[in-house]
């Protein structure tokens, strides 16, 4: 599919699914090397980056590694409202712990900042960070990203996890709002 309608608005592909699976086989491979012997506990940023991680850590093979769930909200619309509300921590020691956080997207960088911070505090012995997707232009803090998907430009995007107002995140492609709309 070229265009979808996702609510009121049109958006066009700009990565396919080919690609996707493609980039994050490349990363998982990156992963098994830098990771091994680390027993990793990687950290899914829900909701958007659900799918990325299902697809990641199915590649993952490194010994003893596993997973958890952190919920943060912070978008309304197509526009960042700035403020990150905690929906949901986790339950797990990560006291002296390799963590590996996984993000569909790091747009101002200001949910990540956040969420280093919040895991920061838990004493784990390192943080490396992945995201699917990167938008340099809109990126506000300094942040050392260890693995990046794609750098896309500062536009709105939906699919594969990500949503236009809860909808769109079926999509297993990644599609860009169309120029002609706003
Ligand atoms: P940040 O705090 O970096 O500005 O925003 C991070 C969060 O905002 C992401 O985890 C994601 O949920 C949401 N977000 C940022 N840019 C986009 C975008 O282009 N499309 C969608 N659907 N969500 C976005
Ligand atoms: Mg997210």
């Amino acid at each position: 599919m070229d265009k979808v309608k996702v609510l009121d608005k049109t958006f066009k592909v700009s990565i396919s699914e080919a690609e996707i699976q493609q980039r994050i086989k490349e990363i998982a491979t990156q992963m098994n090397k830098d990771l091994e012997g680390k027993a990793p506990l990687f950290v899914c940023i829900l909701n958007g980056a659900f799918m990325f991680a299902s697809d990641l850590f199915k590649q993952i093979t490194v010994e003893d590694a596993s997973i958890t769930f952190f919920r943060l909200s912070s978008y309304v619309g197509t526009k960042s409202t700035g403020k990150i509300k905690l929906i949901m921590g986790f339950t797990e020691d990560l006291k002296d712990r390799t963590v590996v956080v996984l993000e569909d997207i790091v747009d101002t960088g200001i949910t990540m900042q956040n969420t280093i911070e919040q895991i920061e505090g838990h004493n784990p012995k390192e943080i490396y960070i992945a995201t699917l997707i990167h938008k340099p232009e809109a990126c506000k803090v300094p942040l050392k990203l260890d693995y990046i998907g794609f750098d896309v430009p500062n536009k709105f995007i939906v699919g594969y996890g990500l949503d236009y107002d809860l909808m769109g995140r079926n999509l297993p492609e990644i599609y860009t709002l169309d120029e002609d709309e706003k």
